[in-house]
């Protein structure tokens, strides 16, 4: 069966008490037994089943083509349990350009139970493999990146990983599996967080992590348990409503977003546009060759200070100006001032975060409104 297919139907008949065509949204915490540990497919209480949950984690893992998929209540809490399966001393080798929810969770949470965390410019394989020579067992990667899109070959890294006895671990949320499909590539599980392009409508926050390997998923399905950070019923209805339109959302995200990027990339104010369809981004080739198209997200760099590229991001009004990303609607950012307040402005510039840099979350509304709201924001300025 094809992705599009995949999207509306896996994890999803029809409720054998009705017939009703949509998974109802099971509110309940627990379970009637008939008789005392007589437990009908595993559900006596709801941190450990929910019908609801199983049939999402059902849809997510067909669409990362997966044999497993495990949700749970943020993005972070299913980093958060993917890492509870190391141990004191455990090394996990990093990209240098991560979400910095993740970089928090590792450095301010983990880091003081003995794990420690690297990170390697993971677009640069020689670097990684220099990197590997000290023993890891988890290489945590993005791709694309936020905000500068970088692109890593995922392949080419999971093969060093392997080959050094570690193992790959991709945050897929920027792509989305309708983009890219790790486990495909190599990789031994995908992270997602579904409050993004999954769910699609802003409004829940879920993530989930999809992986093969039976022994991995057992451990994670008892972590899932065990830690408990597990999403409610509803959460799952609105994520497993989010991902039946999946393909077709992510088609006109990237649509959009390539034609505002060719836009901005002729604009006399505007430097740089960070888009890893246009044929100059240096990601360009490995993403042809591993995306499925390019993703509705992109940055651009203003020649202008912060306080004037702060000023542009509140004069559109399509866009609106919020953090988060992957919803229908389009969403404008100032990184150095918002998403990356944290960095301080000597490591950001280091890091190749212009002052004047400006991310958008592409939205799915009419192209040419999204052009001509950039448009106005300049001329107004
Ligand atoms: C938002 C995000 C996360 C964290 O997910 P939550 O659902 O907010 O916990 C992790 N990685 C990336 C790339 C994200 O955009």
């Amino acid at each position: 069966m094809k992705l599009g297919t995949t999207a509306v139907h896996a994890g999803c008949k029809p409720d054998p008490t009705t017939g009703a065509i949509m998974t109802p949204i099971f509110c309940t915490s627990t379970y009637v037994q008939e008789y005392p540990a007589v437990i009908k497919d595993g559900y006596d209480y709801s941190r450990g089943k929910n019908p609801t949950r199983t049939a999402l984690q059902e849809n997510l893992a067909a669409l990362e083509g997966a044999r497993h998929a495990l949700a749970f209540s943020s993005g972070l809490a299913a980093t958060n349990t993917l890492i509870s399966t190391l141990s004191p001393g455990d090394r996990v080798l990093c990209g240098n350009d991560l979400y910095g929810g993740t970089y928090r969770l590792f450095r301010q949470v983990f880091e003081k139970y003995g794990l420690t965390f690297s990170i390697v410019d993971s677009t640069d394989l020689a670097a990684v493999e220099q990197a590997l020579k000290t023993p890891t067992r988890l290489v945590w990667v993005e791709t694309p990146t936020n905000p500068l899109l970088r692109i890593t070959d995922l392949a080419a890294v999971a093969r060093l990983a392997h080959d050094a006895g570690a193992l790959m671990a991709c945050d897929n949320t920027f792509a989305s599996p309708w983009l890219q499909r790790p486990l495909e590539l190599g990789c031994d599980i995908v992270m997602h967080s579904a409050t993004k392009y999954l769910g699609g409508h802003s409004d829940l926050v879920l993530g989930a992590l999809a992986l093969n390997d039976d022994e991995l998923a057992e451990r994670l399905t008892f972590l899932q348990f065990a830690v408990g950070a597990v999403p409610g019923p509803h959460d799952c209805f609105l994520a497993l409503r989010g991902t039946k339109t999946l393909h077709v959302r992510m088609q006109r995200h990237c649509e959009n977003a390539a034609r505002i990027a060719a836009w901005l990339d002729e604009h006399p104010r505007v430097q740089q546009v960070h888009y890893p369809g246009l044929p100059d981004h240096p990601g360009h080739a490995i993403a042809a060759r591993q995306m499925r198209d390019f993703g509705g997200m992109l940055s651009f760099v203003l020649d202008a200070s912060v306080q004037e590229a702060m000023d542009y991001t509140s004069r559109t009004s399509v866009f609106a100006l919020a953090e988060s990303l992957g919803g229908v609607e389009s969403l404008i950012e100032h990184p150095p001032s918002m998403t990356h307040a944290s960095i301080s402005a000597e490591q950001r510039r280091a890091s190749g975060l212009h002052d004047g840099l400006i991310r958008l979350s592409v939205g799915i509304e009419d192209v040419d409104d999204l052009i001509e709201d950039l448009d106005r924001a300049f001329t107004t300025g």
